[in-house]
């Protein structure tokens, strides 16, 4: 994130973007420093997207940290790890590491996302053997018998290992109050969600982003806190509704887009009403269940409310089924699919995303980017091309 926000000083939001925007800054990492200030001997645990179990780790007294790459950052040694034809943010990654840039996080999980990710693991595991390192093998079985047993198997062992090394044992008061925290913060990203729909023209997708991704470093409550203060602020904007298209962005995003990508869509009339840009922070499809065991209750979440996405398996259901509802949730116009070049699940997926968009009628238009993408000019003629064959298609219907 090398943007400033770029709301005036006398926006009401102003302020709200300004403390995001610092949150984001050091690639997540500035408050972690922070946060290990105040809580001294307490573990900072980074986790790659796209879905780390946070919750589980505020449970035990840990801070969870979400890597995104380094963005634009120049890749010196990290390009050697790799083979050229794969996506970015595993070398950008690897750069930061040996840079000394994620020296305050005491471990990294790296979830099953993809094999460029366990190859990453791996190679993460012999640079630095001597922090602690989790290669978390989320389930594709959704039974509660089989995929769900497992998976508490694995969380179990993380919460074990952790413990080990100096984080609280998990416990259910523990879970419980996280899982509140968790809920508070699904709370607020849904109110920004149904602003953003109902009045777009007063949260651009670049703030929502931004408001979003800064919750990456933090805890659940303050982000939570956060965000409705966002909301709040950008209620009180005023501006009428603006003559853009309304499109849905979707990438499976792992690697992040460049914010000025964000930016490029906005400025070539695009209202982004709805997007999985940090599927990490908002993956989950309702509330964590408060009632019960409150770790059947984080497994049931994952194996029962985890949102679609390339990189899970969807067993019975009809590909492309959740973009639709996504689209006509969101009273949408259309589809921008945004992938990270060489990014498997989400290339892979995007041929039967279409061909849904094609069966219902919604038009849709594609392009890859890289986190370091700089020039946007071209996206931006392509998504303003887009913006306006959609209003002609509209006018003429
Ligand atoms: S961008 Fe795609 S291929 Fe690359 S690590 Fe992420 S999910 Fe895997």
């Amino acid at each position: 994130m090398t943007a400033e926000p770029t709301a005036p000083q006398n926006d009401p939001a102003a302020a709200v973007l300004k403390r995001a925007h610092a949150l984001t800054a050091d690639y997540g990492t500035a408050p972690v420093k922070a946060w290990k200030e105040k809580n001294q001997g307490g573990l900072a645990i980074g986790h790659m997207p796209i879905y780390t179990p946070r919750v589980l780790l505020e449970a035990i007294g840990v801070l969870p940290v979400a890597i995104y790459g380094a963005g634009d950052k120049d890749i010196i040694r990290g390009d050697s790890y790799f083979q050229s034809y794969i996506c970015h943010i595993p070398r950008s990654t690897i750069e930061l590491g040996l840079t000394g840039m994620l020296d305050s996080l005491d471990g990294m999980i790296f979830p099953a996302i993809c094999d460029v990710i366990r190859n990453l693991s791996g190679m993460w595991q012999m640079l630095f053997p001597k922090k602690w390192a989790a290669y978390l093998d989320l389930p594709q079985n959704f039974r509660p018998e089989v995929g769900g047993r497992f998976y508490k198997l694995e969380l179990k062992r993380m919460a074990r290992e952790l413990h080990e090394r100096g984080a609280k044992a998990l416990s259910d008061e523990g879970l419980r109050a996280a899982i509140k925290d968790e809920n508070l913060r699904r709370v607020a990203l849904d109110k920004l969600a149904a602003l953003r729909s109902d009045a777009s023209w007063r949260v651009p997708a670049s703030e929502a982003y931004l408001v979003t991704r800064a919750g990456g470093a933090i805890r659940a409550r303050e982000h939570a806190a956060l965000v409705e203060e966002y909301v709040a602020a950008a209620n009180k904007r005023s501006g009428q509704p603006k003559d853009n298209v309304r499109v849905v962005l979707v990438g499976s995003f792992c690697e992040q887009p460049p914010f000025g990508l964000i930016k490029s869509l906005e400025r070539a009339g695009c209202d982004i009403i709805s997007d999985d840009l940090q599927l990490g922070i908002d993956y989950m499809e309702g509330a964590i269940d408060e009632k019960g065991d409150p770790l059947d209750a984080l497994v049931d979440a994952f194996l029962h409310k985890g949102k679609a996405t390339a990189s899970r398996y969807i067993g019975e259901g009809r590909k492309g089924a959740a973009l639709l509802d996504q689209v006509k949730r969101a009273k949408a116009d259309g589809v921008i699919f945004a992938a990270a070049s060489f990014c498997d699940p989400a290339l892979l997926d995007q041929p039967m995303l279409e061909t849904a968009c094609e069966g219902a009628g919604i038009p849709f238009t594609s392009f890859k980017y890289a986190e370091n993408t700089g020039q946007f000019q071209v996206i931006r003629e392509q998504a303003g091309a887009f913006s306006d064959a959609v209003r002609l298609w509209e006018s003429a219907a």
